[in-house]
């Protein structure tokens, strides 16, 4: 385990403005810097950074959080995974753990280092025999016919792999790079007679694989047409070939485009998934940067759950022919498990995000985009249509829509799906959808797929009302803590020394809120040593004086991220606002006097009511001389 002072040192080494400054582009208001918000989508800028306070928080979508969330959520790492990286940036050495265990993960660590250098030495020498090789006017021929924009080739590294046995293995050797570490990196294939080894991508058009690093774990290299005078030997080659399964790449694991489009997935808070890697390409270089691609596989559930870690919903963009909708049956179930919404973009029959670009341009595609529909909905009428009159392609359709709806969770919502279903297809009646809809359920079963647990398509039964927990507290709401009280502590959060610890100890007597009590008393307690504080350090002191995920919490986020008072306007504030609290305070008091005289007068106790009426005075009196004060 790394120590919370680690943790501390390594928040406190790092910029977090120099740090989100990398990702977004920040303009210096007051104390804080003011920037468009990585994590949604705006036009104007709603998103703070405090250097001092090591702290970010958007006003738009309430992100909030130091350095190290930072990182977690940009880039979708795990909290070890982030404080490696950022303790890497500020040059913290971290503490060597358990030894032995430590010994093989150092040893994984650097093999997938020399790994990767190889597949980063293949895709640079890919990119230059793209420029240079006699045969790479084949590659560039195909880039151009599909309008590919240098910039885009750049961004993504594609590379062209010459038309040669052993070009790469070569280049590799002079490299330093043995035949054995090339070939575990997947890049080059042994002989099946005799010694040696090949280059496993001949003569293809290059896509690098990265993972969420950005580090290079694979290839997918397409087929290209044979240079003239040549002649095809054998059956045509495959149209891509994909890095076998190796220390770096699983199949069905990661996804094409995912670190280039890192950033714009959190912004918009949508994937849009595309079949191809030249999808991802065209859809790209339409001006829509948050798109990806399974790599040459269907998509898979672990792909749905890295999705999962940057976006909040997902668009399907899949060719508009039966295979395209068979894809989209297949994801459905997938992103539903994971909780992810998905829609789709219906192309025309015929096309691919590629082609339809090339003819409808940028705005075209960003048009169908926004218009994409529910998968459920749009599968139901594409299925219908598809069916056409023919009986038994209708009773196929609808069974074959039977898993779609049962990875449906709300059983009203699936109850009225199978009514959709019931009036797209023209059935009347509503049993003998269900009935059919439940055979490909059970079909599904059948079939060793994540489908397995799908649930039958019964009549709604009504949804189980579920207990509603009576005791837990409901976070107070913000507008029941008085204005004074969350300017005053939000004064102290900005000017600690101004505001000063006498002056803070007394409005800590007076606060009605437990919430602003708990805060200030944290801050209080932090800004004594120095005389500032860190917001990461604040709310940690805040959790444990009981302030949990809740109004007040969020006023704080937002209270941080801005500073409001300077030295100057605070002692006229504190002027002000220090009597009215007090003020306020005796009101209540003589409103809970009043209460008490009355009920003691009810009850006939005259004595108590009139020790009572004396405190009510005094109160008065009090009241009376803040009055005169204030004049
Ligand atoms: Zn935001």
């Amino acid at each position: 385990m790394i120590g919370d002072d680690k943790v501390a040192e390594i928040r406190e080494r790092t910029d977090i403005a120099a740090l989100v400054g990398e990702y977004v582009s920040l303009k210096r208001v007051g104390a804080s810097f003011r920037g468009l918000c990585p994590f949604h989508s705006e036009k104007s800028p709603s998103f703070y950074v405090h250097p001092a306070r090591q702290f970010f928080h958007c006003f738009g979508c309430q992100a909030s959080g130091d350095v190290f969330k930072f990182v977690m959520q940009l880039e979708g790492r795990t909290f070890p995974e982030a404080l490696r990286q950022l303790a890497d940036r500020a040059g913290v050495e971290l503490p060597k753990e358990d030894a032995r265990e430590n010994e093989g993960v150092r040893r994984e660590k650097q093999k997938r280092e020399r790994l990767t250098s190889i597949t980063d030495t293949a895709a640079g020498f890919y990119m230059r025999m793209l420029e240079e090789h006699p045969h790479a006017g084949i590659a560039r021929a195909e880039l151009e016919k599909r309008r590919m924009e240098k910039e885009t080739v750049a961004t993504y590294r594609l590379g062209y792999a010459p038309h040669a046995w052993d070009a790469l293995a070569k280049h590799l050797a002079t490299r330093g790079f043995s035949p054995q570490e090339a070939e575990e990196a997947g890049v080059i294939v042994p002989r099946k007679t005799g010694d040696g080894h090949y280059d496993r991508f001949r003569h293809r058009l290059m896509f690098p694989i990265t993972d969420v690093h950005g580090r290079i774990v694979a290839f997918s290299g397409r087929a290209l047409d044979l240079p003239e005078g040549e002649k095809a030997s054998g059956d045509p080659p495959a149209k891509y070939v994909n890095s076998p399964e190796g220390p770096l790449y699983k199949k069905g694991e990661g996804l094409f485009g995912l670190h280039e489009a890192r950033v714009e997935l959190r912004r918009e808070g949508v994937a849009v998934l595309c079949e191809g890697n030249f999808d991802v390409l065209a859809v790209h270089q339409a001006g829509i940067r948050h798109v990806v691609a399974p790599l040459g596989t269907a998509f898979t559930a672990n792909q749905a759950k890295l999705l999962r870690r940057y976006v909040a919903r997902v668009v399907l963009l899949f060719d508009g022919d039966k295979a395209g909708r068979k894809a989209t049956r297949a994801a459905y179930p997938l992103l539903r498990e994971v909780g992810l919404p998905a829609q789709v973009v219906a192309l025309p029959q015929g096309e691919d995000p590629d082609s339809f670009t090339r003819g409808r341009g940028a705005d075209g595609l960003k048009q169908l985009v926004q218009t994409a529909t529910p998968v459920v909905d749009y599968l139901i009428e594409a299925e219908a249509t598809e069916a056409g009159n023919d009986p038994g392609m209708r009773a196929q359709a609808i069974e074959a829509l039977g898993p779609v709806l049962a990875s449906v969770e709300s059983p009203v919502e699936r109850g009225l799906y199978v009514e959709r279903v019931a009036q797209a297809f023209q059935v009347n009646n509503l049993e003998s959808v269900r009935q059919q809809l439940n055979r490909g359920v059970r079909a599904a079963r059948g079939r060793p797929n994540p489908q397995a647990n799908a649930r039958r398509l019964e009549a709604p039964a009504p949804a189980p009302v579920e207990a509603i927990p009576t005791n837990r507290l409901r976070p107070a709401d913000l507008n029941q803590i008085p204005g004074v009280e969350r300017d005053l502590v939000g004064c102290f959060l900005d000017q600690p020394l101004v505001f000063g610890q006498a002056r803070a100890e007394k409005v800590l007597t007076l606060l009605t809120s437990h919430e602003m009590e708990a805060i200030l008393l944290a801050a209080l307690r932090l800004s004594g040593v120095s005389g500032t504080f860190d917001a990461p350090s604040l709310f940690v002191e805040i959790e444990r004086e009981g302030v949990g995920p809740g109004p007040a919490r969020r006023w704080l986020e937002e209270r941080l991220a801005l500073q409001t008072f300077d030295a100057e306007n605070t002692e006229s504030f504190l002027e002000s606002a220090l009597p009215l609290l007090r003020r306020q305070q005796i009101e209540r008091e003589q409103r809970e006097l009043m209460r008490r005289i009355q009920e003691a007068l009810r009850e006939g106790e005259t004595e108590r009511a009139s020790d009572l009426m004396k405190l009510r005075d005094e109160l008065f009196r009090a009241a009376g001389a803040l009055q005169r004060a204030k004049r």
